[in-house]
């Protein structure tokens, strides 16, 4: 077993249901990939979820994410990828309001894969990296897309560690198969051309292109 993400080999495995392993060189927590969802579940789950514009909550946490991570980079961009934006495009929506060029991707409601054609100033990605079965893949795509001197911002809840994690809801969607805490995102900064330049340490993170 190695890591998903950086490759140890330095792989502990979490006793709890028998599927969670934790990486101690970039604390990746990750899951086996027998222990993958199928197809079908995750589509009645991103279904299911209540997205949209009428959610008050959910209008709330992205307009948070816009005005403490992005806001201040807005002169800077343009064009944006919304890089897994669901069923209800709402955060998509925001930010054309506010004049950007909005590419929406995601691999259930907006399949189409034209936007690897072209390069971005901003790519967000909210709740989407938990869902990752190939971080290492992943995020290397979603870098090359990056214009130098771009934006990344992420949106994904940081894990506690490794003993809270047990009692952790977060893990208790069966979707989500991938976690990640701040020295996971620092792993990032010291292995790729990324840097770390504003988090919250919970659950919100943006990095610029080197
Ligand atoms: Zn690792």
């Amino acid at each position: 077993m190695k890591c998903k993400l950086c490759g140890s080999e330095k792989i502990k495995k979490i006793s709890i249901e028998d599927k969670y392993y934790y990486c101690e060189n970039c604390e990746l927590i990750f899951i086996e990939p027998n222990s993958f969802p199928s197809y079908k579940k995750e589509l009645e789950v991103y279904e299911g979820h209540d997205n949209n514009h009428e959610n008050e909550g959910y209008v709330r946490r992205f307009r948070n994410f816009i005005n403490t991570l992005i806001v201040e980079h807005m002169e800077d961009i343009e064009d944006v990828l919304e890089f897994g934006c669901g069923p209800g495009p709402v955060l998509a929506d925001m930010l054309e309001e506010r004049g950007l060029n909005v590419v929406k991707y995601d691999p259930f409601f907006y399949p189409d894969v034209d936007y690897k054609n072209k390069k971005y100033d901003l790519i967000t990605s909210t709740e989407v990296f938990e869902h990752f079965w190939k971080p290492k893949k992943e995020v290397e795509e979603l870098i090359e897309l990056i214009k130098e001197k771009a934006y990344l911002a992420v949106m994904t809840s940081f894990h506690p560690g490794f003993e809270e994690f047990k009692e952790w809801w977060y893990r208790r969607d069966s979707t989500h198969v991938t976690f990640y805490n701040l020295d996971t995102f620092k792993y990032l900064e010291s292995n790729y051309p990324l840097k770390i330049i504003k988090t919250n340490n919970e659950n919100g993170i943006i990095f610029q292109k080197e």
